[in-house]
């Protein structure tokens, strides 16, 4: 049976990285990355020798038919008995990242997407088992450290730019529960300022370079964290997630 691991790595701090992901990736015949050079970092500080792959991302696939081909040679590496260990540039491969298209794929083609009828999470092919090696993923990270209730949150991924965003900010005013999702250091400003109008009594913890030389966390109104971030440009920079109390 061949295995296929989803294998968590830092998301900034090269520790982050857990042992039984580093036995993983030597032991594997093949990592699939979204950035071969990115993964290489990695490979090269644990001294992995593994060959290497990039994956087609999901949006490229849906662009570029042509692009799947990549998806028929992993099938066929799987199809050999070959063991496959799929990586992101950072965090937990699918979670606002690349791969989820292809897992699920992997799934439909081994039979792995269990039916109504079936019991067993392995589903029916046998063939194929997909396996998670948790580690790193900056969402959690940054709800463990941030102060705000985080027994019940929805994470968002990365808001929309236009269509829907108005929607969904709506919705962050009125959920009874922690929402978390991705900023990029273009858009935090903006989404501050969105902040601000839409619910500026909210408590909202900014978590920035977490587990970097520059980690931080800002707590405060979207008001208070706006002018911090305008009167100190260059916290602008970075990693940026952002979380709203309920
Ligand atoms: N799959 C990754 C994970 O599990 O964390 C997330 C990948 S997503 C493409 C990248 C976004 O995650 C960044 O734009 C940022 O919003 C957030 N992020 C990643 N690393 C971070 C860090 N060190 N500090 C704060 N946010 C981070």
């Amino acid at each position: 049976m061949s295995k296929f691991y989803i294998v968590a790595t830092p998301i900034g701090n090269m520790g982050d990285i857990t042992l039984r992901a580093i036995e993983t990736l030597k032991n594997v015949d093949l990592i699939l990355c979204e950035d071969t050079r990115e993964t290489h970092k990695i490979l090269e500080k644990y001294g992995i020798s593994t060959p290497t792959m990039s994956y087609p991302s999901d949006d490229v696939v849906r662009k570029n038919s042509r692009q799947s081909n990549k998806f028929d040679k992993i099938f066929e590496l799987l199809e050999e008995g070959k063991d496959l260990a799929l990586v992101s540039d950072a965090g937990t491969p699918t979670i606002s990242d690349p791969g989820a298209m292809l897992v699920s794929k992997i799934k439909e083609k081994f039979n792995l997407t269990p039916s109504p009828l079936s019991l067993s999470r392995r589903g029916v092919g046998g063939e194929v088992s997909v396996i998670p090696i948790p580690g790193p993923s900056a969402v959690i990270a940054a709800l463990s450290a941030s102060g705000l209730p985080t027994h019940e949150f929805t994470f968002l991924g990365f808001l929309p730019h236009k269509k829907g965003r108005e929607t969904l900010f709506k919705e962050i005013v009125e959920s009874e529960r922690t929402m978390v999702f991705y900023e990029s250091p273009h858009r935090i400003l903006k989404t501050l300022e969105a902040l601000v109008k839409f619910c500026p009594d909210k408590k909202v913890c900014v978590a920035r370079e977490l587990t970097k030389i520059y980690e931080e966390f800002k707590t405060g109104t979207p008001s208070e964290i706006l002018y911090y971030l305008v009167q100190n440009p260059v916290k602008q920079k970075g990693e940026f997630t952002v979380i709203v109390a309920w």
